[in-house]
């Protein structure tokens, strides 16, 4: 919705429905609508390599379900990228790619998104590394999606845009003439708004997000940043239910925390048993208590600290040592940023610390592994896992805390220890929920999880599931596109 438009009424009354039987399209009010999501990376579908990002999985579940185009880029990074996006078509589906060139990778990639966004919408603007060649890469990049994508939308299609690697491209859109309804959803946090404005260009950011229809975030307190910078900076005015007037635009701002496929991981759990991969593990914990970390190597998901609680809880409760197990699994992720490498060699040394100070010639306390697992392999653990630990100093939902609940079986379920500053908080309140700056206090929620007692822990399990089945990959998804095609049919 562009300036000068009313808005009058809850989008979300407006009911759509899917049609089936084939799912690509959207009907909204008499017009039939493709679905057109454009992410950073595309990840086609079935590919052998397990992806350990939270965002691909996510839309590639919500897509799988609906059908309709992915654009963005292939991964790979080419000497002469060529203009025309390489195009794969699987069932309803079309993958659109392009490739990046070394300096677009560089300086829009590791540069802008990851050296600049990732830290601060994470809380950590020491590790913040501006530069005005990033930014302008970061704009480039933006600028060469918003081209290629243009000649390949219709009028009607509805386009969902993800996350912070192309907050400006919908306004590239809309320079380009693109009037259909065009949404955002944000994966990741959003920062007060006093710690936004350490990007210099705070205000560029916030006015790209305001040529969206519809902006999505995971929690009310990433709304909240927004609201405010809205109030504070851009002289904001709120219209009423989430829509917003500012930069001369009107948008709408809205809460969606993402779910996962419930149905789909739980069955996985309990199919994982009997798997050569459950019997190796089950062989090598023995009866001690399996305590589990799944996390991609990244300094907002609070693996130091959580080593640290580990190794508190050892050093004061004698009785944990030989006992316990504590499994992290920490696939390297980033590694050509310059923070990722040091970090990594922290958390080696911090493992290799605990092992050989507590353990044993027939135990070894932390088994600390950089690679990654397919979901199925992970359910499986998960569900022979006594204590899951999801320390982050800051997550935008963190769908490993959701996966986990998921893959508990119903009579025996585990525990699930959750930061309070992850998104999942907002809505897993039955989780043992601590605060990863406390390290004592971890220890302490470890030691409550080991102990127990089976009653507690159906309880808080079952209250904890209701909420994933209720608000599940498809739930989320119809709920952000129904709010968006919401909005077109009241211009
Ligand atoms: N994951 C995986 N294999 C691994 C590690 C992680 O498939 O070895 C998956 C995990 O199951 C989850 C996603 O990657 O679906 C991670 O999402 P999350 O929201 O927890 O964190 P993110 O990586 O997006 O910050």
């Amino acid at each position: 919705m562009r300036e000068g438009d009313a808005v009058t009424a809850d989008p979300a009354d407006t009911a759509i429905d899917p049609l089936p039987p084939d799912r690509a399209y959207y009907r909204v009010g008499r017009a039939t609508r493709r679905l057109v999501v454009v992410s950073n990376r595309v990840t086609p579908m079935g590919g052998a390599k397990p992806d350990s990002g939270g965002l691909a999985m996510a839309i590639r579940s919500a897509l799988q379900e609906s059908g309709g185009m992915w654009f963005g880029w292939s991964g790979e990074v080419a000497e002469e990228p060529t203009d025309e996006p390489g195009i794969a078509v699987d069932g309803p589906l079309t993958f659109a790619t392009l490739d990046l060139s070394r300096r677009d990778y560089d300086e829009y990639y590791i540069g802008y998104a990851n050296r600049v966004l990732w830290p601060l919408f994470h809380y950590r603007s020491e590790l913040v590394e501006f530069s005005r060649r990033y930014l302008a890469g970061y704009l480039r990049v933006n600028q060469m999606f918003a081209q290629r994508l243009a000649p390949m939308l219709s009028t009607q299609d509805l386009v969902w845009v993800h996350d912070y690697h192309l907050i400006p491209l919908g306004e590239e859109l809309r320079k380009l003439g693109r009037t259909q309804p065009i949404g955002f959803f944000l994966h990741t946090p959003f920062p007060a708004a006093e710690l936004f404005r350490v990007l210099p260009n705070h205000r560029d950011l916030v006015r790209s997000l305001c040529a969206y229809d519809l902006v999505g975030f995971q929690t009310q307190q990433d709304l909240d940043g927004f609201r405010d910078y809205l109030l504070r900076w851009a002289r904001g005015e709120e219209l009423g239910r989430g829509v917003w007037q500012a930069f001369g635009r009107i948008v709408r701002a809205q809460v969606f925390p993402i779910g996962i496929d419930v149905g789909t991981v739980a069955a996985q759990a309990a199919n994982a048993d009997g798997t050569r991969h459950m019997g190796r593990l089950r062989q090598s914990v023995g009866n001690r208590a399996l305590m589990i970390g799944v996390d991609r190597l990244d300094y907002s998901k609070g693996l130091a600290a959580r080593f640290q609680a580990y190794s508190h809880l050892l050093e004061t409760h004698q009785e944990t040592r030989g006992r316990t197990v504590l499994i992290q699994i920490a696939p390297p992720s980033r590694s050509e940023v310059p923070e990722y490498q040091e970090m990594r060699k922290t958390l080696a040394a911090v493992a290799g610390q605990i092992n050989s100070r507590y353990g044993e010639f027939d135990w070894t306390p932390l088994r600390y592994i950089n690679k990654s697992f397919s979901h199925q392999i992970l359910a499986g653990f998960f569900r022979a896992s006594r204590i899951a630990l999801v320390t982050s100093l800051r997550d935008g939902m963190n769908l490993v805390a959701k996966e986990y609940v998921a893959s508990q079986p119903a009579d025996d379920p585990g525990v699930l220890i959750l930061s309070c500053f992850a998104g999942a908080a907002r809505e897993l309140g039955e989780a043992v929920i601590v605060n990863p700056f406390d390290i004592e206090g971890m220890a302490e929620a470890i030691l409550q999880g080991l102990n127990m007692p089976v009653g507690e822990r159906k309880e808080r399990w079952a209250a904890m599931m209701k909420v994933l089945e209720r608000n599940d990959i498809t739930a989320w998804r119809e709920r952000f596109v129904r709010a968006l095609s919401a909005i077109d049919t009241r211009r």
